[in-house]
């Protein structure tokens, strides 16, 4: 035996590997916890949409960090106990909260194979790579791209937005505001006043600043204004600003609506300013043939933003950018640096790699529970569900406008439907009726101020929802409405 090690017999004598000592017993309980998980899905209707976290279980989580191991069962007992059934509840068909996806059970089996393979999709010469590059593909012919465009997993839209943010600011200054930063370059940015939130941090977070964001007015059925759009970036010019980049919306948050995508795109050519779309959840309409004419202009943007998770009903996260001029795209993000080098063959090939079009560089696999769920299911089927998703709203403000007791407040352009109980001091009845619902277990709508007023909002957007769960959302409003109103 060697001094070395001789020196080292202490240490390497001990296994430290983190694998288990008996590969049968972690089978067992892996098997029990894949089946539990499968009954948490199949059973989502007999429990309550969502409950309130008793103080006991949440004071479970104030403990020390555990220096001794425990035992796997008794981990995942705890998981049984105390985590699952204090879940957000967005897997349940009463969930109409926000703009929350269901997942699938598919989506699961594949989140359980990516962990097994454990990639790391920031580059290199792998297969889980050209998974991803096949789901740019799809996405290019979806959103009518062409071959150059590139794309990316990230975490959610409000990443690829501010991506999209730093493409169009690189486009219009040049790669050398990389190195030197924005001086006084006075950029400007236009989106509307129905636009989501993370545009406004975008800006904020990309060093341009919230006060550069014009927030334009939107008309009767909240799209951007066009003729208060030109006027405001005439404006700007005039006053020795420099106008780059217009954001459209695909699917407000608020309401569901959609700007005049190819009325934006024109005024964007005619200006030579930079177009992107927040698709976030409405882009994925473009899976629906009676959806798609509605989003015409998506195919002229410049780059487009939207999310998997969301009506793709991904599971959590699966984020999306896409830029049509790939290169643009890379300008903005790769960084050479010695220990990413780049070879044509070995486990270094395959450049350009994901890290080159986004801040990240470790990532996950995202795009295997994207594929798995693309493949499964076939884009007639997920875009018949989206579809359906919209009937249900449709069918949802019929039942509103049929019952005196309810009003509504926006009009429904695809899932999402505003409305509130009609009574005195509106906005703190509707407020309470919300909570009412959410403590009740029967359905979880959100809420939103449209025009002053709070509205009960609700988002259709889980695959599993369905007529039952519209009338147990009206139902329960007027229930509680009459309760409290008295
Ligand atoms: C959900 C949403 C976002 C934010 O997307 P995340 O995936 O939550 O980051 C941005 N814009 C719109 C219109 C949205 O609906």
């Amino acid at each position: 035996m060697s001094v070395a090690r001789r020196e080292a017999a202490d240490i390497l004598g001990a296994s430290e590997t983190l694998d288990p000592q008996d590969w049968d017993e972690l089978r067992a309980q892996g098997h029990r916890m894949l089946d539990d998980m499968i009954d948490y899905i199949a059973e989502v209707r007999e429990r309550p949409v969502w409950q309130p976290i008793p103080d006991a279980v949440r004071g479970q989580f104030q403990q020390a960090l555990p220096r001794a191991p425990s035992a796997l069962g008794d981990v995942y007992g705890e998981f049984s106990e105390l985590i699952a059934p204090y879940a957000t509840g967005n897997v349940h068909p009463g969930f109409m909260g926000w703009v929350h996806g269901g997942g699938t059970a598919v989506g699961l089996l594949a989140e359980m194979l990516a962990a097994g393979l454990n990639a790391n999709c920031g580059g290199r010469n792998h297969m889980p790579i050209e998974v991803e590059r096949q789901i740019v593909r799809w996405v290019r012919q979806l959103f009518g791209f062409p071959e150059t465009a590139s794309g990316v997993f990230v975490t959610g839209t409000s990443m690829a937005n501010l991506m999209a943010v730093l493409v169009a600011r690189t486009a219009t200054l040049g790669t050398e505001v990389r190195q030197r930063g924005l001086g006084d370059a006075g950029l400007t940015a236009y989106t509307s006043v129905a636009a989501h939130g993370c545009i406004a941090q975008a800006m904020d977070l990309a060093g341009l600043g919230r006060d550069a964001l014009r927030r334009i007015g939107s008309d009767h059925a909240h799209r951007m204004d066009l003729a208060a759009l030109r006027a405001r970036i005439a404006e700007d010019r005039a006053a020795g600003r420099r106008p780059f980049l217009v954001i459209g919306t695909a699917g407000a948050v608020d309401t569901g609506a959609i700007d005049d995508l190819d009325a934006l795109a024109e005024l964007c050519r005619a200006e030579k300013l930079w177009f992107h779309i927040d698709g976030a959840f409405g882009a994925l309409g473009m899976l629906s043939p009676q959806i798609a004419p509605r989003l015409k202009g998506l195919e002229r943007a410049d780059s487009i933003a939207f999310d998997f998770h969301k009506w793709g009903q991904v599971q959590y996260d699966a984020g999306f950018l896409l830029v049509r001029d790939g290169e643009r795209h890379r300008e903005t993000f790769a960084a050479p640096v010695a220990y990413l080098r780049r070879e044509t063959r070995g486990l270094a090939a395959g450049s350009p790699w994901p890290c080159d079009f986004g801040p990240d560089l470790s990532r996950g696999f995202r795009a295997l529970k994207t594929w798995f769920t693309l493949k499964t299911y076939g884009t007639d089927k997920l875009g018949a569900m989206i579809e359906r998703t919209c009937a249900l709203a449709k069918y949802l403000e019929a039942t509103i406008l049929a019952e005196p007791r309810l009003e509504l407040l926006a009009p429904v352009a695809l899932n999402i439907v505003c409305f509130r109980f009609r009574g005195d001091d509106p906005n703190p009845l509707n407020a309470e009726i919300v909570a009412d619902l959410h403590e009740s277990g029967i359905v979880a709508p959100s809420t939103t101020t449209i025009h002053g007023a709070l509205a009960i909002r609700a988002a259709i957007v889980n695959h599993r929802t369905d007529v039952q769960d519209v009338d147990a959302l009206v139902e329960a409003v007027l229930r509680f409405g009459t309760a409290r109103a008295k």
